[in-house]
């Protein structure tokens, strides 16, 4: 009744949710399941709020599969407020931190880290237009670093590490902090290689305004005096992730997202449906009309993105899409072109769409 408006959107964040989940939402809108209220309106401690967020934290758990010494918070603040709130963190008795740049998001999360503690390049993608993942063995890690940081999915270049980074591989407890926000639940992941993994939730998890942090235990310790306290893991994962108020109403749509993933057969069924997702747009990509850089190892399976020939049939291109419903696919204004986020929400159909419009498009202009 109500799919009718829909478009395909492939925005990089904040992005599509599954229909499904949004109807549920506003079928539960305004009463939320007999209590009168809707969620936006409860108290945060309240019996029905406190239910729905640990049934979302335990859903995250199962279906990540978190190990037991693993806590999970929900903060706020953002991946850019995460790449601040890490070294506030985890820098009390080390001063030194050391970094993977892989493009644009591990830059900021550099530039943000600066002001709080020394930051080192482990190693850099910059020599090739960051279109690659440096391979782990080149990586130099300070043997006293605070932690090692990556990001394992550039967004915006569409960069995607291929094998999870081995901690065995780098100096002894040495962390290592991943910024997973636009891959979180796209694909199986072990977690016991992390110190810290986060996410900001708008791209594959939920509304704006959550992020998620997975912390090991022993790491809970390692915060300055200066942290602010509803940024602090510690203080965070005693209080429940309630010190303060949190996003109740994302949480709750968060959790709702968790149910509808295990639906989709968890993170294996949902990693099979991206895999074949990815997989029909870059073959479709690499048909010859249209351009992509990116190393083919460390394609991303969630942001695509993709140059016409000449730039100057970028407009025609995205108008014919739009007459389509097909929109959000002009490039990040820093990298031009064009790219498709086909996150989990996004369905084969949608993808499929987007492939037959570039099939015409390659006609009518090769
Ligand atoms: C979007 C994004 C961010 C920034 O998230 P905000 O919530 O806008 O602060 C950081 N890192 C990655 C990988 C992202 O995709």
């Amino acid at each position: 009744m109500t799919a009718s408006h829909r478009v395909w959107n492939f925005s990089a964040g904040p992005a599509a949710l599954p229909l499904s989940v949004l109807e549920r939402v506003r079928a539960e809108l305004t009463d939320w399941r007999g209590s009168g209220m809707s969620v936006m309106e409860m108290s945060h401690r309240g019996n029905d709020f406190m239910a729905i967020q640990a049934k979302a934290m335990g859903d995250l758990r199962r279906l990540l599969a978190v190990p037991d010494h693993y806590r999970i918070v929900f903060l706020q603040g953002g991946g850019i407020g995460e790449a601040a709130i890490v070294p506030l963190n985890l820098t009390a008795g080390r001063r030194h931190a050391d970094y993977v740049n892989t493009g644009h998001w591990s830059t900021r999360a550099i530039d943000e880290a600066r002001r709080f503690c020394e930051v080192g390049i482990a190693a850099s993608a910059e020599d090739r237009g960051f279109t690659y993942v440096p391979a782990q063995a080149t990586w130099r890690v300070a043997r006293d670093a605070a932690y090692v940081h990556v990001c394992t999915n550039e967004t915006l270049g569409g960069v995607e590490y291929a094998a999870w980074p081995d901690p065995a591989a780098l100096p002894a407890d040495v962390p290592i902090v991943a910024d997973m926000s636009s891959h979180m639940l796209s694909r199986a992941v072990d977690v016991a290689r992390f110190g810290v993994i986060y996410a900001g939730a708008q791209k594959n998890i939920g509304p704006a305004g959550l992020t998620l942090v997975i912390v090991r235990d022993d790491l809970l310790d390692r915060a300055r005096d200066d942290c602010p306290s509803v940024f602090s893991y510690a203080k965070q994962a005693a209080a429940d992730s309630m010190l303060n108020t949190p996003p109740t109403f994302a949480i709750y749509v968060a959790g709702l997202v968790f149910e509808w993933l295990e639906a989709q057969g968890g993170i294996a069924g949902i990693e099979r449906a991206n895999i074949a997702k990815a997989s029909l747009l870059y073959a479709t990509i690499d048909c010859g009309f249209y351009r992509n850089d990116v190393a083919p190892a460390n394609r991303s399976r969630m942001n695509v993105p993709f140059f016409l020939p000449d730039s100057r049939l970028d407009d025609d291109f995205l108008a014919g899409a739009k007459a389509r419903g097909l929109v959000q696919l002009k490039g990040h204004r820093v990298a031009g072109g064009m790219r498709a986020s086909i996150y989990n929400a996004m369905p084969l159909a949608g993808v499929q769409a987007l492939v037959d419009y570039l099939n015409q498009f390659a006609r009518e202009h090769g």
